[in-house]
């Protein structure tokens, strides 16, 4: 295989139906990987899956609900059993949010985000960690947001989780490089896909975000994919415990 290729490899990509999750399947399978993915939905998954087989593609898929212990567990058994208890590349992709101020979220609301975007990522890098060890050379990708490298006003539980998200990348690059394990996270601003479809239908309040966002518009699934593929790739093996922005320039926007 080479150097700019994903051939040959496994990979477990979680929320592979819509948006950031379906470009990171698809720019896997394209480049050669076997793809494993899951979604709440068994009629999209089924939607999807006759799409990507028709391309080609090597993709598998399971229902699973990510926010519960169990189907965790019963997800990573599945995986290890397709890929013959070895896994190359994890992407923690399910991520979701509730918009509102502070003072109004309720207890429950709270533990569902949590549970979405943090518990869930963490677990699975628990649960996966002897099948990306047993591959040699395992890659964990997040995908985090601006929101957890900088305060924006979209939810501040949202907020937290991505900026665990980015902490564990740290730590967990330290504590599994023994193991050839590399953690990277990639942080997204405003990209269109089902979750921010309703948000940027507000023209007035996607001109607020282009107006602060240095290239001008916001971005793309594939803008996304394709920084995902390069830090699994053999090209990228000296990267890890590394956040990147994929934001048109926002994050550094100090005032343009
Ligand atoms: P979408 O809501 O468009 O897609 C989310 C995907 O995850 C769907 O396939 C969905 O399927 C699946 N999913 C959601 N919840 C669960 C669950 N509990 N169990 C299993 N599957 C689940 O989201 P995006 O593509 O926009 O977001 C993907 C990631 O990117 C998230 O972590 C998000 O925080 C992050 N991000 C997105 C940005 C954006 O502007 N879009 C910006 C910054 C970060 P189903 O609902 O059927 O289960």
């Amino acid at each position: 295989p080479g150097r700019w290729s994903l051939h040959g490899k496994t990979a477990l990509v979680t929320g592979g139906t819509r948006g950031i999750g379906r470009a990171v399947v698809e720019e896997l399978a394209a480049l050669g990987a076997a793809v494993h993915t899951c979604s709440r939905k068994e009629a999209e998954l089924g939607e999807r899956l006759k799409e990507w087989e028709a391309k080609g593609f090597r993709v598998t898929t399971s229902v699973c609900d990510l926010s519960v212990r169990d189907q965790r567990e019963r997800l990573v058994g599945e995986v290890a059993e397709r890929f013959g208890g070895k896994l190359d590349i994890l992407v923690n992709n399910v991520g979701t949010n509730i918009r509102k101020p502070t003072t109004e979220y309720s207890a429950e609301e709270y533990s569902f985000v949590m549970a979405t975007n943090l518990e869930s990522a963490y677990h699975l890098c628990q649960l996966t960690h002897p099948l990306l060890k047993a591959s040699g050379s395992g890659s964990i990708v997040f995908i985090s947001s601006v929101c957890g490298v900088v305060a924006v006003c979209s939810g501040t539980i949202y907020a937290m989780t991505k900026g665990a998200i980015n902490q564990l990348t740290k730590n967990l690059a330290c504590e599994w490089a023994k193991d050839g394990i590399r953690t990277n996270s990639v942080a997204p601003w405003y990209i269109t896909t089902s979750l921010t479809e309703g948000l940027l239908a507000n023209k007035e309040f996607e001109a607020s975000v282009v107006s602060r966002t240095p290239l001008r518009r916001v971005g793309e699934p594939g803008e996304i994919s394709s920084l995902v593929a390069f830090l699994c790739m053999p090209g990228s093996t000296y990267i890890t415990g590394q956040t990147i922005s994929v934001d048109g320039g926002m994050s550094v926007n100090g005032f343009y």
